[in-house]
């Protein structure tokens, strides 16, 4: 008999699951699930998922960062070169 079905018959407190009680014959009753819960089954959790990124999408990215930085990099080397001409040019500044 599953706990959810059993009902307690408040006459004679018979534990039955039929519509009148077995013993006395009575209608009368109630669900012992009143004073018990009934455990569920708990349903399990599926841990989350990791996605990872896939190889051409670490390529990709990647490769954007990289070329940023040398973008960056070649801006930045292209300004101090045109700095140290023309501080050279002006025999001024800062390597005189
Ligand atoms: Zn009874």
């Amino acid at each position: 008999m599953q706990l959810r079905a059993a009902r307690l018959c408040v006459n004679c407190e018979e534990i039955h699951d039929a519509h009148a009680c077995p013993a006395c014959g009575s209608e009368n009753f109630t669900y012992l699930t009143r004073w018990v819960p009934a455990s569920r089954p708990q349903p399990q959790r599926e841990p989350p998922r990791i996605v990872l990124p896939t190889l051409t999408q670490r390529i990709i990215f990647g490769s954007g960062l990289l070329g940023l930085a040398a973008f960056w990099f070649m801006r930045w080397s292209r300004r101090a070169k045109a700095r140290v001409e023309a501080s050279a040019v002006r025999s001024i500044g800062e390597l005189r």
